[in-house]
């Protein structure tokens, strides 16, 4: 007889949502744990992504448009407040 207990509801460990076997790590898109057999490996932007299966079927293996919006949106206002300064600094550099 063994003291020692084992998990019975399989607390802590999570299962692949595809095939049910035990998941390796959660996808990057919907977070659904995934095991390594029913991830694929993406390059999006510096690092490397973990997305199941179903994901990369549907939006592809990039996740490069995801961060380039970002990075787009990310730019536009300290862009636009570049621009705004150098009119400024034209115009009140005229009179001075
Ligand atoms: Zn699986
Ligand atoms: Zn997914």
């Amino acid at each position: 007889m063994t003291l020692l207990q084992d998990s019975h509801d399989g607390g802590g460990l999570e299962h692949c949502v595809h095939c049910g076997a035990l998941a390796a790590g959660p996808c990057a898109r919907c977070a659904r744990p995934v095991c390594g057999d029913c991830c694929v490996l993406t390059e999006g932007g510096a690092s490397v992504w973990a997305v199941c299966t179903r994901c990369a079927r549907r939006g592809g293996r990039s996740l490069g448009a995801g961060w380039k919006a970002a990075l787009f949106w990310l730019l536009l206002p300290i862009v636009g407040l570049a621009l705004l300064l150098a009119v400024l600094g034209y115009l009140f550099g005229r009179t001075g």
